[in-house]
């Protein structure tokens, strides 16, 4: 039986985002959006076969950000509705033309999810048409009014209900249907709605891990919990490397690392043609597999005409950050017979320095001639050459 995942990630989390735009899902905790870990953790699994996740519409950026190293289990997400149980119903829609056996249903908020848990949910659907990870309540609850207890309610047979919860697909998408039709949209999970439809729905055991982040301090306590996770592991360095040449042709200076150094011509190009800092950019977004330089500023685009190539690495500087990145060190070597570039080496690491906003050790320049073999040699342009290490957090 194929299984299929909807991680439900269209509210609009208010509570825990504040005033940012992004809602509480796509928030960073432990470096990487709350929505990437719940995803990971049903990527991983092998009885899941394909995942769909529901999104608020105008939240595509921040989906594609948060989904963009998965790939093969991992369908078009799907636009949802007003209410959780409207997106839910919109997911379930969404699987029709390839249904599936069994169907869990996530929340994204949820970000500590299981191994175990996935199986036992899905173990659950042989024996039952639906199934939810619970836990037994674990304190004494109390009803009160206006502040004052009124009784005490027997715990015993009480379950605090968590996601994911599985059932079989065909049973949950016409419970959903029901539940629309006869106007229903009360419901606050789709175990509530599987046992108004007569579903048989077991409970299986669950984890007091398996929280849900509500408020803005559930934010800060997932992040911390998610980097002690994270900083138990082995450092997770990438390396991108970058190569950029420029002729030369009539002029009066180069640019070079975001230095001007007067020279007798100048390099061409469409922007300012900082073979330095376009080697450099390249080496940054190489190391986080975010494409190159042209890509992002296409020479072909007239905004670019003449632009300072400090925009460019700023904007590379940007992504890493963006992707929980921080830069470890970078290195350049420029290529050429002239002009001298020594005397500028320390002006080009303070510059790359400000623009990437780490310390100057951290930058390296370097130069070199070709020995007078080959264009460089030729004194027909200028090569450089680059590499960056970034450490993803
Ligand atoms: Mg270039």
């Amino acid at each position: 039986m194929h299984n299929a995942v909807i991680i439900a990630a269209a509210g609009s989390g208010r509570r825990a985002a504040g005033a940012s735009e992004r809602p509480k899902q796509f928030q960073p905790a432990g470096g990487e959006a709350v929505f990437t870990h719940a995803l990971r953790a049903f990527h991983s699994h092998p009885g899941v076969g394909a995942i769909l996740a529901v999104i608020r519409p105008g939240d595509e950026p921040f989906y594609d950000e948060a989904s963009a190293s998965f790939g093969a289990k991992l369908l078009p997400c799907a636009i949802g509705g007003e209410t959780r149980q409207q997106s839910v119903l919109a997911g379930l829609r969404a699987l029709k033309k390839d249904a599936p056996g069994g169907v869990l249903i996530h929340d994204a908020a949820r970000p500590f999810v299981s191994q175990d848990i996935i199986s036992r949910v899905l173990a659950a659907l042989s024996r039952r048409q639906g199934s939810l990870a619970a836990i037994p309540a674990p304190d004494t609850l109390k009803f009160a009014r206006d502040g004052v207890v009124e009784r005490t309610i027997e715990r015993q047979g009480l379950w605090l209900a968590q996601t994911p919860q599985a059932f079989h697909y065909g049973a949950i998408l016409a419970a959903h249907e029901a539940a629309a039709a006869a106007g229903r949209d009360d419901f606050t999970d789709d175990a509530a709605i599987a046992e108004w439809h007569g579903l048989d729905v077991a409970v299986v055991e669950g984890s007091a891990a398996n929280w849900k982040i509500t408020t803005a301090a559930d934010l800060v306590l997932a992040d911390r919990l998610l980097r002690l996770e994270t900083s138990a592991q082995p450092p997770d360095i990438r390396t991108g490397t970058g190569f950029d040449v420029h002729a030369f042709e009539p002029g009066d200076h180069v640019m070079l690392c975001g230095v001007k150094i007067p020279h007798r011509q100048k390099l061409k190009g469409h922007s300012d043609a900082d073979a330095g800092l376009h080697a450099l950019t390249d080496a940054l977004l190489g190391a986080i597999g975010a494409g190159d330089i042209g890509e992002h500023f296409p020479p072909s685009d007239p905004a670019w005409a003449g632009a300072g190539s400090s925009l460019f690495l700023a904007d590379a500087a940007r992504k890493i950050e963006r992707r929980g990145g921080s830069i470890v060190n970078v290195d350049v070597t420029i290529i050429c017979e002239e002009p001298k570039i020594a005397p500028h080496r320390q002006a080009m690491r303070a510059c790359i320095a400000a623009i990437l906003g780490i310390a100057i050790e951290r930058v390296s320049v370097k130069a070199t001639t070709s020995e007078g073999l080959g264009f460089t040699g030729r004194r027909e342009g200028i090569a450089a050459m680059a590499s960056a290490s970034v450490a993803i957090v």
